[in-house]
């Protein structure tokens, strides 16, 4: 029997899809890449994903593990030969367990984020994480991209909040490491290895992750800062004074909420005056279980202190869940508005908190010193240290010739970064988009290091070939 005939009596003909069926699978969130695969075949259970790999491996046909495809580096995407078989996630979408007393659930790897918070939510717990991709995107695709999002600064990446895994190895064989165990120091830790590995390692088809009580109130406030360096001396203030409280502080350049607004009229600030020239924003949420009053005026006298101290230039604090939710929207609608704006370059960077207004002032410099005219929306989750230094093309710097300068931006970007004992990719991993920047910045130990880890566990290199390494 040759391989689709084999996929399709094990899964049934409408799993496996090909032509046009296939097209969405083949194309990434961004349109940036286009791959091409012998079929799209989609697994319900462990045992059919460890069968597809099974046969795969007995041909050495390589495997592209897909959840949600709102990756932003290219990793779900398999490359142009045509010889991949793309293993979609999305019917393995279970919770399979939720277990109160120990604050963990169990859920297989292409539930998407949203439902399950609100599964979570329904049972009185959270799971805290939480990005703009969350309606879309699957656990599988957070754990093996390491995802982090807006509330890390409070629970940490998924790595955090990761206790088991089941996973199917390169040779078809299903990896049982579900535990719910807080502490587990019997040798490797195998499941963090997992962890980030971007689908190079293994497939991961289920997880045990932690919960947490949930938040009884909010308080979310949009700050008008008068620069990076006034949003750093914010955020040590609120965390110096009510530490774990401050669950998000998210920046946003002025030119990332213009464009918000513009692409989407309906979205307006909530500032008026000189306000709204304010060079960067801050988003802030407090939650805890303390009453909401106590909370709001906690927030109150710290803002009124940051403005009286200069930090600050104007704030907003939301005053009903409509108006929190639409603070956040302007934040979560940002990817989407440079999206809209034409294709970009995208920096995913980490750096010490305390150099981010030194590296902001110093790129916005050079870089419209060297591309005059191009347009720079940096954004990110300044508590984590992590901005999303992005590029993007404007009236009198066009699309083609941003891409044509594309190689040169990223080099002048990333060697800054790394000068200053950064990161190149704090969230959304390496995939095909950064795998030249990793040789780049990696030493050659670090990266013989992955290289016989990857060899370990994948000796045939059919798990993602062409990503990460
Ligand atoms: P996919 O894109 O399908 O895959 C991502 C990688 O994981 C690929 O390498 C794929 O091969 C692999 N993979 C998928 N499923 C499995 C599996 N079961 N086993 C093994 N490997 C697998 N990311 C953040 O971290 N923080 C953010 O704040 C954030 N914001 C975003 C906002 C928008 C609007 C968008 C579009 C993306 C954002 N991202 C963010 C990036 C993206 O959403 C995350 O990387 C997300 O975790 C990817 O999940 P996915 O299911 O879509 O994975």
């Amino acid at each position: 029997m040759d391989l689709l005939s084999n996929f399709r009596s094990m899964l049934g003909a409408a799993n496996v899809l090909t032509g046009n069926d296939a097209a969405p699978y083949l194309t990434d969130w961004r349109g940036v890449y286009q791959g091409a695969a012998q079929c799209v075949v989609r697994p319900a259970t462990t045992e059919q994903v460890a069968g597809i790999v099974a046969l795969c491996a007995s041909s050495e046909i390589p495997i592209v593990p897909q959840g949600g495809n709102t990756g932003l580096v290219g990793g779900a995407t398999p490359d142009a030969s045509g010889k991949a078989v793309v293993v979609s996630m999305s019917r393995l979408s279970r919770v399979c367990g939720f277990d109160p007393e120990n604050n963990t659930v169990t859920v297989q790897a292409g539930c998407v984020l949203q439902t399950l918070q609100e599964y979570c939510r329904d049972r009185d717990r959270l799971f805290p994480l939480s990005l703009a991709a969350e309606g879309s995107c699957t656990i599988g695709g957070n754990l093996a991209s390491n995802a982090g999002g807006s509330q890390v600064l409070r629970y940490g990446t998924i790595r955090e909040l990761t206790l088991g895994l089941e996973v199917v190895t390169a040779d078809g064989e299903i990896w049982n490491g579900l535990g719910g165990l807080r502490k587990d120091n019997t040798g490797y830790d195998l499941k963090s290895l997992f962890v980030g590995s971007e689908g190079t390692l293994g497939i991961i088809t289920t997880a045990t992750l932690k919960l947490f009580p949930l938040p009884r109130m909010t308080q979310t406030a949009l700050v008008a800062t008068n620069g990076m360096a006034s949003c750093v001396q914010l955020l040590i203030r609120l965390q110096t004074q009510i530490g774990l409280s401050l669950t998000a502080f998210e920046v946003m350049a002025n030119e990332c909420l213009k464009l918000v607004t513009s692409q989407f009229p309906q979205q307006h600030l909530p500032f008026d005056g000189s306000s709204v020239d304010a060079p960067w924003f801050a988003l802030l949420e407090l939650s805890g279980s303390q009453d909401r009053e106590g909370l709001g005026e906690c927030l109150e006298t710290m803002l009124g202190d940051a403005l009286e101290a200069g930090e600050i230039c104007d704030a907003t604090i939301a005053t009903s869940v409509e108006q929190e939710r639409a603070f956040w929207h302007l934040r979560e609608s940002i990817t989407l508005a440079q999206a809209k704006g034409g294709k970009g370059i995208k920096h995913d960077i980490a750096l010490p908190i305390s150099k981010i207004p030194e590296f902001v002032e110093e790129m916005d410099r050079n870089l419209s010193t060297t591309f005059p005219g191009l347009s720079v929306m940096p954004f990110g989750h300044l508590g984590d240290g992590n901005l999303h230094y992005n590029v993007g093309p404007s009236p009198r710097f066009a699309e083609d010739a941003l891409q044509r300068s594309h190689d040169r931006i990223y080099v002048m970007v990333h060697d800054a970064v790394h000068a200053l004992g950064g990161s190149i990719s704090a969230e959304h991993g390496i995939g095909q988009l950064k795998r030249g920047e990793l040789k780049r910045y990696k030493t050659a130990h670090e990266l013989a290091m992955m290289r016989s880890i990857k060899a370990a566990f994948d000796p045939m290199n059919i798990l993602n070939p062409g990503k990460v390494i």
